[in-house]
């Protein structure tokens, strides 16, 4: 039977990246993915189009219990050098909003191709369809197959991602199989998450989108502020902004604090001016109906709510508005409250907080402190990122330092 040097559970972009360099290396590789698919969770990044990295990486976008390990990682293999390992495969990059760089055919699926062919070109076992089940240490790393079928190696790098979106392959075996080596796991849940709502107004507004801030609320305190995109649906709210804010809520469900949050589709404009702003409108629309004077300002299906909100019936005409009925609509227009039920569950979330506590971890090589010849790579650990590109460039960054220290 066939000992490999290194064997990698997990094809997603830490666990490929892992093995394209290991094998650069030197190394005999085997890469072990229980779809049938290669870089399934790749596919579905970025709504198709895979949002490789940003332009702006840094440390103040990531999150988990050691920002000294998130940083030495991010250093040690950046933004810059993926980008010039992706261009050396042919793929051109487009940069858009906030730094943020795909590939440049917005095709998710040029990026798996790439690799892809680099996992050939490598000479790299690729064996898709398989399941691991079993994972034991003795002189080497002994993996059972869902088909029974066993893989020797000297060492072992867990690619396996945490527990979010499980329906791309990532379930949390690597986590199960860290604590059975003896690793701690911090607790792990949903980030980049939609939020559901306590107020059920939002079904009937769904599917309208405002570009504008979210503000998270606990204890009467602000917690976050995301600016971005920001969807109603059928539940609460979905989007970037509210994704961007998701990560926080959980430590308050935790702990049964009521969390509020506050969006503004207006944020460009402060209290007193917006005022100025509607009652220069209202001054020059007098007859018409209050609400159809602000079609212009807010979206048509909100302003029934704002109205509602304001205490003023929406057929009421503009030039009968009072200075404090007016106030009171751009005091409801600026906050928008919504109180917070629960997040949506990990199936829907982008990213896992928690994970293999990096303390445990060397940055230099994604060694594990604890046991010899065991690795670690990408999501599995307590490091997750904001939305934009972070969270695959920590895939990117710590399987490369994987593959190419093993
Ligand atoms: C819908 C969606 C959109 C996203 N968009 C972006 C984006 O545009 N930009 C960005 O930076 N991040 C994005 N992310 C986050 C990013 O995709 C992940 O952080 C990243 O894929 C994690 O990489 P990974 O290699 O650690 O794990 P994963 O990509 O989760 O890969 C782990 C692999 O291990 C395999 N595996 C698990 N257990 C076993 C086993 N027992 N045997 C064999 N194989 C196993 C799984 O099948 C899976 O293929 C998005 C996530 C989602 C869900």
């Amino acid at each position: 039977m066939i000992k490999y040097d290194v064997a990698i559970i997990g094809s997603g972009p830490a666990g490929i990246i892992a093995a394209i360099f290991a094998s650069k290396r030197g190394k005999s590789v085997i890469l072990l993915e229980k779809n049938d698919n290669l870089g399934r969770k790749i596919l579905a990044t970025g709504n198709g189009r895979c949002n490789i990295t940003n332009k702006n990486i840094c440390i103040s976008r990531y999150h988990g219990s050691n920002s000294d390990f998130i940083s030495k990682v991010l250093n040690s293999f950046t933004e810059k050098q993926i980008i010039d390992f992706f261009e050396s495969l042919g793929i051109f990059f487009k940069e858009e909003d906030n730094g943020r760089l795909f590939p440049r055919t917005n095709q998710a699926s040029s990026v798996v191709d790439a690799l892809h062919l680099e996992l050939k070109e490598n000479n790299i076992t690729v064996k898709l369809g398989s399941l691991v089940k079993r994972v034991d240490k003795d002189n080497g790393w002994t993996l059972k197959l869902d088909n029974d079928s066993i893989i020797l190696a000297d060492k072992l790098i867990l690619a396996t991602g945490g527990k979010a979106a499980p329906q791309f392959g990532s379930s949390g075996d690597g986590l199960f199989w860290a604590t059975k080596f003896g690793h701690k796991i911090i607790p792990t849940y949903p980030a980049l998450v939609p939020i559901e709502t306590n107020e059920t107004w939002v079904k009937d507004i769904q599917g309208i989108k405002l570009e504008g801030t979210i503000k998270l609320i606990a204890n009467g305190k602000d917690i976050v502020q995301k600016s971005g995109d920001i969807l109603f649906t059928h539940f609460g709210v979905s989007g970037p902004a509210v994704m961007g804010i998701s990560r926080e809520i959980s430590p308050c469900l935790k702990e049964n604090i009521p969390a509020e949050i506050i969006i503004d589709p207006i944020p460009e404009e402060t209290l007193k001016l917006l005022d100025q702003k509607i009652e220069n409108i209202f001054v020059l629309n007098g007859a018409k109906n209050v609400k159809n004077t602000l079609s212009g300002i807010i979206p048509l299906n909100l302003i029934p709510l704002i109205l509602k909100n304001a205490g003023i019936v929406s057929d009421k005409k503009a030039a009968q508005i009072s200075k404090k009925e007016r106030n009171l609509i751009v005091e409801n227009i600026k906050n928008i409250k919504l109180t917070v039920k629960r997040l949506r569950p990990l199936k829907e979330a982008q990213v896992t907080a928690g994970g293999v506590d990096t303390n445990e971890i060397d940055p230099l090589t994604m060694g594990s402190k604890i046991v010899p010849n065991l690795y670690f790579a990408g999501e599995i650990m307590d490091v997750d990122g904001d939305s934009g590109g972070f969270n695959l460039q920590w895939a990117w960054s710590s399987g490369y330092i994987a593959g190419n220290n093993i």
